[in-house]
Parts: C-alpha cells; sequence; structure tokens
C-alpha cells in the first residue's frame, strides 16, 4: 500500500478537478492521497467526497510558502481543522495577496507592451489562490508566448521582467499556526531548497516532518534525507507533487509513499474534539 501525500489541483495552480485527481489515484491503485493545495483548503471537500468513493483514505493539507532568515522554504500542513478561525483569515490573506502580485505581473506585462489583461488570468485561474503557472497560461493563451517555459524563461523566472516576489510568512510562525489548527508541519521538497542548514532550525521550531519522497529527489536524494529525518526525530513523508497536466505528464504515480510512513504520521495527529476524537480523560 502506498500514498501520495503532495497533490494540487485547480483550486490552485494545478489542472485536475479533485474528482480527476481521485481517478487518477484509483489508477495507480494509491490507498491515501493528501491535497496540498497552495494557501487553500477549499477543494478538501470535494476531494474527501472524491476520495470516499473510491475507498481512499483523504488528509486535508495545504503548502504555505515560508522563509527563514531569507531562504525560501514550503512546509506542508496536515490534518488541518478546515474550520479553524484563524487559519482560515490567513489563508484568506494571502489569498488576497496572491491576486495583488497578479495585477502587479500583469502591470509589468503591460509596460513591456504585452497588453494582458488581468481579468484574463482571474478568468483562466478562476480560483482564490491564483499563481505564475496561471499568467503563462493565459500568455499561451493570448498568443503572446508560444510556450509555458517560454512565458516562464522570458517573463516570470526568479529575476526575469514581469516576475514578482511572493509575501512569505516566517516558517516559525507558519509551523505555529499549522499547530494551532490541529495540523502537522513537513518541510516540502527540502531537495529544491539546496540548504540542508534549515532542518536543524526548523526541527527546533517544532517541525513534524520531512518530505523525503519528492519528484525531484533522486533515489539517492531521497535516503540522504530519510537519513537526516532519522537524526532529527522528524517523520518520513512523500508525494509526487503533482499539478496536473500544467508540466508535461502527471507525476501522481511517479512518486509512492510506503504505507507504514503515513501510519506513523497518522498516529502522530493530535486529538481534538472538533476531528470527532474521544474526550480527553478528566485530569487527575
Ligand atoms: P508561484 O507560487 O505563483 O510563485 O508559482 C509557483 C509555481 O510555478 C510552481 O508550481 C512551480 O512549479 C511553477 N514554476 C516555477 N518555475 C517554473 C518554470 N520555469 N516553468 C514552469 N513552471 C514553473
Ligand atoms: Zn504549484
Ligand atoms: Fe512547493
Ligand atoms: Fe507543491
Amino acid at each position: 500500500m502506498y500514498a501520495d501525500l503532495h497533490l494540487h489541483t485547480n483550486f490552485s495552480d494545478g489542472t485536475y478537478t479533485p474528482e480527476e485527481l481521485a481517478t487518477q489515484a484509483r489508477r495507480h491503485a494509491l490507498s491515501a492521497l493528501a491535497l496540498t493545495d497552495h494557501d487553500t483548503v477549499e477543494g478538501c471537500a470535494r476531494m474527501a467526497a472524491a476520495c470516499a468513493q473510491h475507498q481512499i483514505e483523504f488528509v486535508v493539507g495545504a503548502e504555505f510558502t515560508a522563509e527563514h532568515e531569507d531562504h525560501e522554504l514550503h512546509l506542508l500542513g496536515y490534518f488541518l481543522d478546515t474550520g479553524h478561525a484563524s487559519l482560515l483569515r490567513e489563508l484568506a490573506r494571502f489569498q488576497s495577496v496572491r491576486q495583488d502580485r497578479i495585477r502587479e505581473m500583469v502591470a509589468r506585462l503591460n509596460r513591456l507592451d504585452i497588453p494582458l489583461e488581468a481579468d484574463a488570468v482571474f478568468a483562466l485561474a478562476n480560483c482564490r489562490s491564483p499563481g505564475r503557472p496561471h499568467v503563462a497560461r493565459a500568455l499561451v493563451q493570448g498568443g503572446f508566448c508560444q510556450s509555458l517555459d517560454e512565458a516562464f524563461g522570458r517573463f516570470l523566472k526568479k529575476h526575469r521582467p514581469a516576475w514578482v516576489p511572493k509575501a512569505r510568512m516566517s516558517a516559525a510562525a507558519a509551523i505555529a499556526l499549522i499547530h494551532d489548527a490541529g495540523g502537522l508541519a513537513v518541510m516540502a521538497h527540502p531537495g529544491l531548497n539546496h540548504n540542508d542548514g534549515l532542518i536543524a532550525p526548523m526541527a527546533e521550531a517544532g517541525l513534524d516532518g520531512l518530505e523525503c519522497y519528492h519528484t525531484k529527489h533522486s533515489a539517492a536524494a531521497s535516503e540522504h534525507y530519510i537519513h537526516l529525518a532519522r537524526q532529527h526525530h522528524l517523520l518520513i513523508t512523500g508525494g509526487s507533487d503533482c499539478h496536473g497536466l500544467s508540466k508535461g505528464r502527471p507525476l501522481i504515480g511517479t512518486v509512492k509513499l510506503p504505507f507504514e510512513h503515513f501510519l506513523r504520521l497518522k498516529e502522530r495527529v493530535p486529538t481534538r474534539p472538533s476531528a470527532g476524537a474521544p474526550a480527553p480523560p478528566p485530569p487527575g
């Protein structure tokens, strides 16, 4: 049995609907999934229903963009309470910042004589958590670029003329927010950080796990991060980071987390009354 704990839908920058993603997961014989859209949990209700239809275990998640001492890192929150007020307030704030960022990217493109309209990007994105891939798709759809690669390469990549930095919350604050919402905090794709020095301070800040298995990790890199996870007493997780068809072939099914790691993650979930957990015994 296997799990995939890093997936995106069209509630952020993936292309699959939750139902399509669950169908793909069934085809790849995955037994558990987590949805980790950027800055939103809105797709989770539909994903949960679709997974139930396929007898797939489902975990609510989200991916947060964070920083520690000016180094960017992504944090995955798992088993989040989707009704948690301060979580929803923070997510709404980051969604609004993302929308402002789209307007700023479009304004920069306009100054480069590319008459793209922000509303075209928003219409195409059709979600509250739009990102650069939506701008790239709108550039292709408008005939301004031939491909997504060209759109990123010419305009949207870091330090290209339409690139706008993304708002990041402090990693310690993100971990605290995830914990506050009843969840577990996992550092996403550490291999993409090129900075293993982030792991110790994050473990110190309460990080629960490390995404050792990921599309962009070689077998050797996965082994390396499993070793570091053990060293820092972190749970081992993994996922494909599938964005549907936006990056060529869909990645779901290419990274499979052995189920024992998923079971250990579940054991660590703090019980909360709203999750249907039994009330703790009275003190004394
Ligand atoms: P954002 O969160 O708006 O900064 O967008 C990040 C998304 O853009 C992630 O899903 C990345 O994988 C994707 N992305 C970043 N660079 C590229 C690129 N050069 N080509 C295609 N997608 C990219
Ligand atoms: Zn993404
Ligand atoms: Fe990420
Ligand atoms: Fe991701």
